[in-house]
């Protein structure tokens, strides 16, 4: 997924590093030029990939991006002060391939690796919708790599991982054993709860909007190093729902 990509060139050269890596979705959201997918600059950088960049979806917001999404990786520049737990790529790529095929029951899990634009990288807020944050160790005095560089350090590392793995490669595995694996929450769960558990919280005065502090960040940072499971975030949604009921009353 590319969060406002500003330039074509990345986009269509995204695609080309997707495609040699044996992926195939590429997401692109809230681009700088309308219809980027179909600019020229795309094109001739997507040379052979010119399929994915053909079939890549075009979404207004991250969270649309996200939705269905079991496990995602926050690809920044920078280090974040709040965040998901941060993890170097090749870790995150193994953690990503455990995923795969976590999804709800007859669902495969599905994946995401999340970059930002060339100039500012990712939001904050973004890099908070994500599971896990990774930073690719590159020369510290001058860490920022090209846009579609990095996707295809990422792309090469989830290779390796599936391949490791024993998949079937160039395709992501469409399933894995349903009776080792406990569903996991998507993203636009863990998303709805979130919301939830921060009206309650208002409800009950302990989170000020006014003043809200760093507080959801917190608990985002929290949460997100749990794991959390599709159970998990419907019992978290009960507490909520009930702390509002009782307000009610
Ligand atoms: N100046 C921006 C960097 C943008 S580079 C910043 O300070 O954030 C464009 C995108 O490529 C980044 O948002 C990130 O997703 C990816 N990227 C570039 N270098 C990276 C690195 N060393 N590790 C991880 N991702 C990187």
């Amino acid at each position: 997924m590319l969060v406002e990509p500003s330039h074509p060139g990345n986009v269509g050269a995204a695609a080309r590093a997707l495609k040699t890596m044996g992926f195939s979705r590429l997401v692109v959201v809230a681009p700088k030029i309308a219809f980027v997918t179909r600019e020229p600059e795309a094109i001739a950088m997507a040379s052979g990939a010119d399929d994915v960049l053909a079939s890549a979806q075009v979404v207004e917001t991250l969270a649309d991006a996200l939705t269905g999404v079991h496990w995602s990786i926050a690809l920044t520049a920078r280090s974040r002060e709040y965040g998901p737990p941060q993890m170097a790529p090749r870790a995150a790529a193994e953690k990503a391939c455990e995923f795969v095929g976590r999804g709800h029951v007859g669902n495969s899990g599905t994946i995401a690796l999340v970059f930002g634009n060339e100039r500012v990288g990712l939001s904050n807020a973004d890099v908070e919708r994500c599971s896990a944050l990774a930073h690719i160790p590159a020369n510290p005095a001058y860490s920022s790599l090209n846009l579609a560089q990095a996707v295809q350090v990422l792309a090469y590392e989830l290779r390796l991982a599936l391949l490791g793995r024993g998949d079937a490669m160039p395709a992501i595995p469409a399933t894995a054993s349903p009776t080792t694996s406990v569903p996991s929450a998507s993203s636009d769960e863990i998303e709805g709860m979130y919301m939830h558990l921060e009206q309650a919280l208002v409800e009950l005065d302990f989170l000020d909007p006014a003043n809200p502090k760093k507080l959801m960040s917190r608990l985002r940072r929290l949460f997100s190093r749990s794991g959390l499971e599709h159970e998990e975030v419907n019992i978290l949604r009960g507490i909520a729902k009930h702390i509002l009921l009782k307000i009610k009353r």
